[in-house]
């Protein structure tokens, strides 16, 4: 409606400026501008140059047989330093969720980026080195300013992105791999205001916002729905306070970033794995509860 009447400010402005394109933005092609041939490997693509044919591409067996049966739509093209990229929109169906035996609680922080009810931790150590160096890297470059630094900047930011996406894969997947081989669901913390919800002091923030946590969350979510494992999402609140063992909420349970010692009963744990014992709990009962509400009701 508005805004496109002739002589209107918007159309005038987007009439005197041509189209451009930004040099690394993705450019979409759908099936009739770009086809693949899987079994030859290519694709054939549009240009502004008439069509390309036969232009090879290279990926995993693993990847080539999810493209063969579940691509779907359009793909993205994609320059970053030199070589492109071909993204592709895979339309995987998920599988029919089982009715879990029990259910595995995931704690996901900073020191350990996840810890399990089943006793599985992923330590953050190696990520929290690997970004320091990366920090300092950056203070020196952005020093200095240049055009040449500011790129080289922008490189280590998408490789950083890419380490840590790695690592979110290795992680979720060891995960869902358990909670399916032992017919578990799986919970996790609400984490919508995570970033209001947890407090620490302000040189772990940079880590926090960083880590990714809703990149583990997604992670695992889709490589569960992929398998049919449950996934429920429960309430953060007291979960590092409260004790496992008898119950008792008192923020002084939490003696350090790493001890929980009980003032109730005295248990006394690794601060993550108490809370992922609550998440477990609070998993089951959610459970529970969307099981009795997904009943059919009596007549
Ligand atoms: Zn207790």
């Amino acid at each position: 409606m508005g805004g496109t009447l002739p002589g209107s400010k918007r159309r005038v402005r987007a009439e005197s400026k041509p189209i451009a394109f930004r040099p690394e933005a993705a450019q979409p092609y759908d099936d009739r501008c770009l086809s693949w041939q899987y079994d030859a490997g290519t694709v054939s693509i549009w240009t502004t140059a008439g069509r390309l044919r036969n232009v090879r591409f290279t990926c995993s067996p693993k990847a080539l047989k999810m493209l063969c049966e579940y691509r779907k739509g359009e793909s993205d093209l994609v320059e970053r330093d030199g070589v492109f990229y071909l993204v592709a929109v895979c339309d995987i169906p998920e599988a029919e969720q089982y009715e879990p035996l029990g259910f595995i609680g995931v704690d996901l922080g900073i020191v350990n980026i996840a810890t399990t009810s089943t006793g599985y931790r992923a330590a953050g150590r190696g990520l929290n080195r690997y970004r320091k160096r990366q920090l300092a890297l950056r203070e020196k470059l952005q020093a200095k300013g240049t055009k040449s630094a500011k790129r080289l900047l922008k490189k280590r930011s998408r490789k950083e992105a890419r380490h840590t996406a790695h690592v979110n894969h290795v992680v979720s997947k060891t995960i869902v791999t358990t909670a399916e081989r032992t017919g578990s669901g799986i919970a996790l913390e609400d984490l919508t205001g995570i970033r209001s919800r947890v407090r620490h002091r302000k040189d772990q923030r940079t880590s926090l916002h960083s880590w990714g946590f809703h990149q583990l969350a997604a992670f695992v979510e889709y490589k569960a729905r992929r398998v049919g494992v449950p996934l429920v999402y429960v309430d953060p609140a007291y979960t590092s306070q409260q004790c496992s063992e008898c119950g008792y909420i008192d923020r002084k349970n939490r003696v350090d970033q790493a001890t929980f010692a009980c003032r109730s009963c005295g248990a006394l744990m690794h601060a993550d794995d108490n809370a992922s014992h609550n998440i477990r709990r609070k998993g089951e009962t959610v459970w529970t509860a969307g099981r009795e509400s997904r009943a059919p009701a009596i007549p």
